[in-house]
């Protein structure tokens, strides 16, 4: 698949990169490096998102061409979607008159697009856009080596997730050799916090639930709109009720404007959270997945960790 992708490339001349809304680091960083790739390989390439670059990855090279728009109707080639396993998450208008590219690794993936490449086995669609440059012969330059390492940097959570392994650190190797920073990345990421995102956190946290190995936590619009923060600030809260020692599963409910919940899920890998954000019509991996659910929160909370318990109870006999 790999090869029919760089056929299907090399075709064409003008590209309109994209990923989901709400965009992550493997999202900004696949598509930043694969927007590079394809000006080095002689093609016209825009990067397309409907929400802004989250503040933590602005400093990335090439963050600052990103356009961010609702609709997309410019005259392209074809469509590349990273990271995105189906044409909904992008919230982009428009997309499906173009001829479509999916570059996934979600198990979740769909083949939604002309032509679709899904490897679950990859750590993140970073690896993916890696393996495209090199077959590509495009050299792995300092910049798109920075955007590839946050892309498997954050997707691994850090190197800690299930699935990292020798070859993730054969990458990671690859790209610091290549001018990847890896101090300087992890700073930007983890260090770049708004004060606002802290608060959040604190008010999460304060009202954290627990029931046996199972952990929840949620804000709602007011507290968002106390701590003056913003939607990318909710990133990554969901970790920390994650890292009480014994608990195996940890969710987050974010309110939406509308009243539906965000509802982000986290598993140590005995539970697959992605079977669970399935039910809802949502997906993602086995340990970090998503979906959205009808609120009110007690509805909300009752509905999900209904699917959960049951689950829990037959995989760590609680
Ligand atoms: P997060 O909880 O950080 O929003 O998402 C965790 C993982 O689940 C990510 O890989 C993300 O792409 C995936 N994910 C989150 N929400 C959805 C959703 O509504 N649909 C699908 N298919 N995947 C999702």
């Amino acid at each position: 698949m790999l090869n029919e992708v760089l056929n299907e490339i090399k075709k064409r001349e003008r590209f309109v990169l994209t990923s989901h809304a709400r965009p992550d680091g493997d999202a900004v960083g696949s598509t930043l490096a694969c927007g590079e790739l394809l000006r080095r390989m002689g093609k016209k390439p825009e990067i397309i998102f409907r929400d802004g670059v989250p503040r933590v990855y602005q400093q990335l090279p090439f963050a600052a061409s990103v356009v961010h728009l609702e609709r997309v109707n410019g005259n392209y080639d074809a469509a590349i979607l990273l990271e995105c396993d189906n044409l909904q998450r992008t919230r982009l208008e428009g997309l499906e008159r173009y001829f479509l590219i999916n570059i996934d690794h979600h198990k979740s993936g769909r083949n939604f697009a002309h032509l679709n490449w899904i490897d679950p086995k990859a750590v993140a669609t970073g690896e993916l856009v890696y393996r495209l440059a090199r077959a590509a012969g495009v050299e792995i330059s300092p910049e798109i080596a920075t955007c590839l390492y946050t892309a498997v940097l954050t997707d691994t959570g850090s190197f800690m997730f299930e699935g990292t392994n020798e070859h993730t650190f054969e990458l990671a190797r690859e790209l610091v050799l290549a001018g990847a920073d890896p101090a300087l990345c992890a700073r930007h990421i983890y260090f770049g916090h708004s004060t606002a995102k802290l608060r959040l956190l604190g008010a999460a946290l304060s009202a954290l639930q627990r029931e046996g190995p199972l952990t929840w936590i949620w804000v709602t619009q007011e507290q968002m709109e106390r701590a003056g923060a913003k939607e990318e600030d909710c990133e990554g809260l969901v970790n920390y009720a994650l890292s009480i020692g014994d608990v195996e599963v940890a969710v987050f409910f974010r309110e939406l404007p509308d009243g539906r919940f965000r509802v982000s899920l986290r598993s140590k890998g005995k539970l697959d959270v992605a079977h669970i954000a399935e039910e809802f019509g949502g997906g993602g991996h086995a340990c970090a997945s998503g979906c959205s659910v009808d609120g009110p929160l007690h509805a909300a909370v009752e509905r999900v960790l209904g699917k959960i318990r049951p689950q829990l109870a037959l995989t760590s006999g609680w």
